[in-house]
């Protein structure tokens, strides 16, 4: 994954004519932590874990990126998410650098308790390196709203009261209406500007989706309630198709109940992965990373393939898709409705002011159509595909910003 997200920043770091030494300062994350995370697990005997945050940059504000607790979390996989969310939140335009992190471990495998006393002890780890003004963790694979509580109230514990540390919290705690919703709703959003370029708009349109957690639910329902017929759903156990498009809000209920689209009897059952190439207009992918490869990109038939995940398609699989006409919308502008909420549900925090869930809906509607307004605009202007028009967008706009905070004689000349 690091060296996907490293590949499609050098292809941008040419158009933008960056120097080698300029792109290792870019690429060298600010700080890198790792922490055993060892905690008493229900049985009384010890649980060992490895927790990390990578921090990557902070030229334009403090850094910003998701929590994630899953096995496959590493350092690697953490440096190149800390990579993305630096240049998702200067395409965004939001003012946060980037960062990422998490925990290797199987919350599947964990008691609640469990759950929450890693969280804590995490947090006892890292609570010098986060803060309102410093980095501030949010959701992201298997941590929620729930979890964000518990680390506003361990920070808050040794610095007082610190909503702003983190975003996604229940919205009873501080959190901001629409928070949840917000990356489905960017996805959808994002769908809809692709769609109206072609004249077409998303009732015409025919979905596969992998994942159905936070962002897949929520792309799914709001691209329904639009008229969007979504005709197959996989996810870590199995799949679930239907041609007629399928009932999300029994799906949703479904998965509340039984945490997975397996066994959900509005429709029929398939091997998971076979949603990926799955006949539909449109594929999104809502899991893990690197799930688009060069084994399987020849076999795709959507005619537009939206990044929710983060990192799901690799440098192969993307070449592959250029070359086949597929239209292919960059995780790091399709899935930014997510950071963008959090930005507003920061800003929230420390004005201590609420906003209405209309006014939160409005600005994240501005945010994603301006955001893929001046991507397309530089795809155009530069000739380019919509991910390396973004990277260049991105970096620019980073580099903007780090050259204005100090003296560079070595510049970037960023006038072309
Ligand atoms: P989640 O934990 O709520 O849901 C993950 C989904 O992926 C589940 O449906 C799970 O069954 C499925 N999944 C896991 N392993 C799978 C596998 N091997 N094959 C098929 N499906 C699998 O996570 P989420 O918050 O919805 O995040 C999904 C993706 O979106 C991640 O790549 C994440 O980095 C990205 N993302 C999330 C946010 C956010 O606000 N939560 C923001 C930006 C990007």
């Amino acid at each position: 994954m690091l060296e996907a997200s490293h590949y499609y920043f050098h292809k941008a770091a040419d158009f933008v004519g960056l120097s080698t030494k300029i792109r290792d300062i870019v690429l060298t994350p600010v700080r890198v932590v790792k922490v055993e995370v060892i905690t008493e697990g229900d049985d009384a005997k010890l649980k060992h874990h490895l927790g990390f945050r990578v921090q990557h940059n902070r030229a334009r504000g403090p850094m910003k990126g998701g929590l994630r607790y899953h096995p496959s979390v590493d350092e690697e996989e953490a440096t190149a998410l800390a990579n993305l969310m630096t240049w998702k939140t200067a395409i965004v335009d939001v003012p946060f650098g980037g960062a990422k992190g998490g925990i290797n471990c199987d919350p599947n495998e964990l008691s609640e308790r469990e759950l929450h006393t890693i969280t804590r002890t995490f947090v006892g780890q890292i609570k010098e390196v986060i803060g309102p003004t410093l980095d501030i963790p949010a959701p992201d694979v298997n941590t929620d709203a729930r979890v964000m509580g518990w680390i506003m109230d361990e920070y808050s514990k040794f610095n007082g009261f610190s909503p702003g540390v983190v975003t996604g919290k229940p919205v009873h705690l501080f959190g901001s209406e629409g928070r949840e919703e917000a990356t489905g709703r960017g996805v959808m959003l994002v769908l809809e500007e692709v769609l109206k370029e072609q004249e077409k708009s998303l009732s015409d349109i025919t979905v596969a989706l992998q994942g159905f957690g936070n962002v897949g639910s929520f792309a799914a329902r709001l691209m329904h309630e639009q008229g969007a017929k979504i005709v197959a759903v996989g996810d870590h156990l199995g799949g679930v198709s239907r041609a007629e498009g399928l009932d999300v809000a029994a799906l949703v209920q479904w998965v509340s109940e039984h945490r997975t689209v397996k066994g959900f009897p509005g429709g029929d059952a398939f091997n998971s992965e076979d949603v990926l190439t799955w006949k539909a207009d449109v594929l999104i992918p809502a899991a893990l990373g690197d799930v688009l490869t060069k084994d399987n990109a020849h076999d795709v038939q959507a005619k537009f393939v939206v990044e929710a995940a983060n990192a799901p398609t690799t440098p192969e699989a993307d070449e592959i898709f250029h070359k086949r006409g597929i239209l292919v919308v960059p995780d790091v502008l399709a899935n930014a409705g997510g950071v963008t909420v959090s930005y507003f549900e920061w800003a929230q925090n420390i004005q201590q002011f609420r906003w209405e869930i209309d006014r939160v809906r409005k600005e994240l509607a501005s945010h994603m159509r301006k955001a893929y307004q001046s991507v397309t605009r530089v795809a155009q202007d530069r000739h380019t595909d919509l991910r390396t028009a973004a990277f260049v967008l991105a970096i620019e706009r980073v580099a903007e910003a780090a050259m204005s905070r100090t003296l560079f004689s070595e510049a970037i000349d960023l006038s072309r």
